[in-house]
């Protein structure tokens, strides 16, 4: 089969908003008018679309990411060849779901970034905006809700001019705000669109009010010179007074767009039917198809090199899993994005992450509210596997006759604690396996059994993350269990080399137990983990007995020498030991192996991490001295201090431990009228007098 439609004209975008902004709305929107829905259904009716996980739409808040397939002709052509395939990659608004954020943002190439036109930019607008930043996702603004009473674009688009990006760019205008608000202007062809029929479905071209020459003018003007900005020909020809033609304009305008040099601004109202049809024609006009980006990086496995793979259909398969979920009809769905190559349903391919080997069984392009099976999947298109086994979010799949290791995503460890017990027997059983597939779906989601209490032990990026994990055994897998309190999540490392010993040795009737290791230890780079290097000469300790200690050594991670949280960023030397012919076994080495590196790190300056958060503050002006005061002595250090409006916006940087319950205390502190966001920043050595009260408090 061939495909059906060409990379150019192919987008994988996500729609990335703060919550509230308007992002479920939009994405609605443009599922009806691309003709994949037939009925609007509105968020709070409880019947959106995208939303199709019961809690969700509950929260109203949108948490997984699923990838939904439509077709849009721009309004200006209708032609069958200028169709294109809009691939959207769901993007949540919370902080606390920042892997999800991240996640989709690998794997899609632009992104329409939704603004609520009363507030402007929000603070979690900033931090999905620094994320697609990190990335450098190429994106247009739409700024919705032009209906509300308070609407305002201009206070909304100055916001993302001075808070955001200075390369921002109006290319509409608003035909009137609030109630009054009726469509725009499209200030490049000089044209006013209403939208008419009871769902806006009619784009209606109008005149341009008389009132508006003067403004439309300004802007045209302000645009053209930023198009022209980037592209060295033209602005020649425009020095010397010539604007050049519609097309060619266009045309530069999405070769800066492309290049991030610029962000082109649409408006509008998404709940009101008005301005997103020409906001699909943006996607189409101005953000890049899988052609226009980098060919993808990866490695070959086992080897640093860097090798590229372009997007095309005839080169080696290669593609990433971004997404797990779990479906009530198909079962588990692996969803991933084809940088490379053809997937082809019935074929094997390789999972170059976990060294394994998969059969494709299945696979489907998932639309709104409906899905399609397909045979194959080529180069930039998105699908989802059916009952895909060891993949996890995040691996590569590829071609076993070319293996590539995609860029890996990079997980932060998780901060959170919070103790859960099944009220049942019968609980108990499906919590395990509702945990492992939340987990398998989730890479900062993890477990882990408490080695002296047994009880388990799950861990997230925040306490709101957690909550909805948990919501979601209940209601997915009708699990009952009981919840502690949130605990800090923290971690042991080491400061210094040592060396140490592990000997275990018995002898007493019977077969006895010989195991003797010698290894050394030092600290690894943040965040790197644990590593294990084999320096074993001349058969000290026999091949088969290596593993063993390594695997040893990783158990006694688990629990640090100081108070039992689990050790990271260790590289362990093993590199001397004896054994017994007849004595040695894998246990015994796997016993001595602990033993080694408990010796070893108690010598090597071991400190307890604790996890440190950024922390945003917005606060009336009057509440400052207290808030930054507070702050401080809750062990905070203050970054910055800004004035936004007649608000002062604090940021600091926070132990977790200081900030559990700040809601309550915020809104105490400033009569309700503070908010602040958190994430999660990095992990920091506790200073020694904390860690002691801590330490004393577990025994
Ligand atoms: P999300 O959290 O970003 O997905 O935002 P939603 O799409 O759920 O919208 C949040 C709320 O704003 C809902 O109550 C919507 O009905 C409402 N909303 C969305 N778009 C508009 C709009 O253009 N105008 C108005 N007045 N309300 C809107």
């Amino acid at each position: 089969m061939a495909r059906e439609y060409p990379l150019e004209r192919v987008r994988d975008i996500g729609i990335i908003a703060h919550i509230d902004a308007g992002k479920t709305t939009v994405s609605e929107r443009i599922l009806f008018y691309t003709g994949v829905s037939h009925k609007i259904g509105e968020v709070h009716e409880g019947e959106a679309i995208m939303d199709w996980m019961e809690q969700e739409q509950e929260r109203g808040i949108t948490i997984t990411s699923a990838a939904t397939t439509c077709f849009w002709k721009p309004t200006y052509s209708q032609d069958k060849k200028d169709e294109h395939r809009i691939n959207i990659i769901d993007t949540p608004g919370h902080v606390d779901f920042t892997v999800e954020v991240e996640r989709s943002l690998r794997v899609l190439d632009g992104g329409v970034v939704v603004f609520d036109g009363v507030a402007g930019v929000e603070p979690q607008s900033e931090t999905v905006w620094r994320q697609a930043d990190k990335y450098n996702i190429p994106r247009i603004c739409f700024i919705n809700k032009l209906d509300r009473t308070g609407a305002s674009w201009e206070f909304s688009y100055k916001s993302i001019h001075e808070r955001l990006s200075p390369n921002a760019i109006a290319v509409q205008l608003p035909l009137g705000l609030e109630a009054n608000h009726e469509g725009s202007v499209d200030l490049l062809a000089q044209k006013a669109y209403k939208f008419e029929g009871e769902r806006g479905e009619k784009v209606v071209e109008t005149e341009i009010p008389a009132n508006m020459a003067e403004d439309v003018k300004k802007h045209r003007a302000n645009l053209i010179e930023k198009i022209v900005e980037n592209d060295d020909a033209m602005m020649e020809a425009y020095l010397e007074g010539k604007e050049p033609p519609l097309d060619e304009l266009k045309r530069a305008l999405r070769a800066a767009t492309i290049a991030y040099k610029v962000i082109p601004v649409y408006c509008g109202t998404a709940l009101k039917n008005k301005g997103v049809q020409l906001l699909l024609d943006g996607v189409i006009d101005y953000l890049p198809s899988p052609l226009d980006v980098p060919p993808v990086e990866g490695t070959k496995p086992d080897s640093e090199d860097v090798i590229t793979r372009e997007a095309k259909d005839d080169v080696s398969f290669s593609a990433l899993a971004f997404k797990l979920q779990n479906d009530p009809f198909v079962g588990q769905l692996t969803y991933f994005r084809v940088y490379s190559g053809v997937l082809t349903s019935g074929s094997y391919i390789y999972n170059s992450t976990k060294d394994t080997k998969e059969r494709v069984g299945r696979i489907l392009r998932m639309h709104s509210n409906s899905r399609e099976e397909v045979k194959e999947v080529f180069t930039g298109e998105i699908g989802a596997i059916v009952g895909l086994k060891g993949t996890t979010t995040g691996d590569t799949l590829c071609d076993p006759e070319n293996p590539i290791v995609l860029e890996r995503i990079v997980f932060p460890e998780p901060v959170v604690d919070l103790k859960i017990e099944p009220k049942t027997k019968a609980d108990q059983e499906r919590m395990g396996l509702a945990l492992k597939r939340l987990s398998d779906e989730d890479p900062t989601f993890k477990i882990h059994t408490d080695k002296d209490t047994l009880e388990t032990i799950i861990s997230g990026m925040g306490e709101l993350h957690l909550e909805v994990l948990v919501d979601r055994m209940k209601r997915e897998f009708k699990v009952e269990a009981n919840i502690g309190q949130p605990q800090v999540a923290y971690k042991e490392t080491i400061r210094s080399e040592a060396q140490g010993e592990g000997k275990y040795i018995k002898q007493s009737g019977g077969k006895g137990q010989y195991g003797h290791c010698k290894i050394k230890v030092e600290p690894n780079e943040s965040g790197a983990g644990f590593e294990f290097v084999n320096e074993i000469k001349g058969g000290a300790i026999p091949q088969e007995f290596i593993t063993p200690v390594e695997k040893g050594i990783k158990e006694a991670l688990d629990r640090g020498v100081i108070a039992g949280y689990p050790m990271v960023d260790v590289r362990a030397r093993l590199y001397d030991g004896t054994f017994h012919d007849v004595d040695s076994s894998e246990s015994a080495f796997k016993i001595a192996g602990s033993m080694a590196l408990r010796d070893a790190a108690q010598k090597a300056n071991p400190v307890i991490l604790e996890p440190i958060m950024r922390v945003e503050v917005i606060v009336p002006t009057d509440f400052m001295g207290e808030i930054t005061g507070d702050l401080n002595s809750k062990r905070g250090r203050i970054e910055s201090m800004e004035d936004r409006l007649n608000l002062k916006v604090i940021d600091a940087k926070v132990p977790l431990s200081e900030m559990f319950g700040y809601v309550t205390r915020l809104r105490s502190m400033t009569e309700g009228r503070g908010s602040y966001t958190m994430e999660f920043d990095a992990f920091e050595e506790m200073p020694k007098n904390i860690s002691q009260e801590l330490i004393a408090k577990k025994q």
